[in-house]
């Protein structure tokens, strides 16, 4: 069994969005701390071909220089028509130096046309604790609108409609979002890991 001892963390990502999401399920029951706290402010390599395998580099490479547990994410879009495209290229699918409105205008540019319009977000979460790895996934469905709607969030957000819900991901609160979502679904997942009973802790 676990000990329900406050956990000290590193979220390694450079990405605000993501920090301020992940913070917001996490509230108080860990202490989370930003790449910023321990004066890294370069890039982290993810050159792997798996969400696992770029989840687990980027917190291998933050561990390994600076000896505090730490976890990271790694999320990809993934489109059925497109047999799982942009998947683990999400970040760079219209090229280097892209942005999210150049990867939205490619996946809506492909998918003009296709009534296939099936979808996922999946994420991993490896979190390096005392140099072991753990795995942690959250996935969920929903479909590629056809033009863009909301304005709140990031990456693909505006062109992700879950299933169930007639609002893409940007047109959602914080709040929203966060009771639903891909990462939301594996941080819990790794909250479960350190407090296995959180309503005791
Ligand atoms: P990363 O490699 O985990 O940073 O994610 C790759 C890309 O997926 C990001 O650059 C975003 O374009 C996209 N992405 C990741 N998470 C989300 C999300 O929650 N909503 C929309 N797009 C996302």
């Amino acid at each position: 069994m676990k000990t329900i001892e406050k956990p000290r963390l590193i979220f390694a990502t450079n990405n605000k969005h993501k920090f301020e999401e992940i913070r917001h399920v996490i509230g108080e029951r860990v202490e989370l701390m930003r790449l910023a706290d321990i004066g890294f402010n370069g890039e982290i390599p993810e050159k792997q071909e798996t969400l696992d395998g770029n989840a687990a580099q980027k917190a291998f490479f933050i561990y390994n220089l600076y000896g505090i547990d730490c976890f990271a994410d790694d999320t990809g879009l993934e489109i059925e028509a497109l047999q799982g495209e942009p998947g683990t290229y999400s970040a760079r699918y219209a090229g280097e130096n892209c942005n999210f409105e150049d990867n939205m205008n490619k996946v809506l540019q492909k998918m003009k046309g296709v009534t296939d319009r099936k979808a996922r977000f999946r994420t991993v979460i490896a979190l390096v604790e005392k140099g072991s790895l753990r795995l942690f996934k959250g996935e969920i469905r929903g479909v590629i609108t056809t033009e863009k709607l909301g304005l709140a969030g990031f990456g693909y957000d505006p062109i992700f409609m879950p299933d169930g819900f007639g609002e893409t991901f940007a047109e959602m609160s914080l709040a929203q979002k966060n009771r639903i979502s891909h990462r939301a679904l594996a941080i819990q997942e790794l909250l479960r890991y350190f407090t296995p009973n959180p309503e005791k802790s």
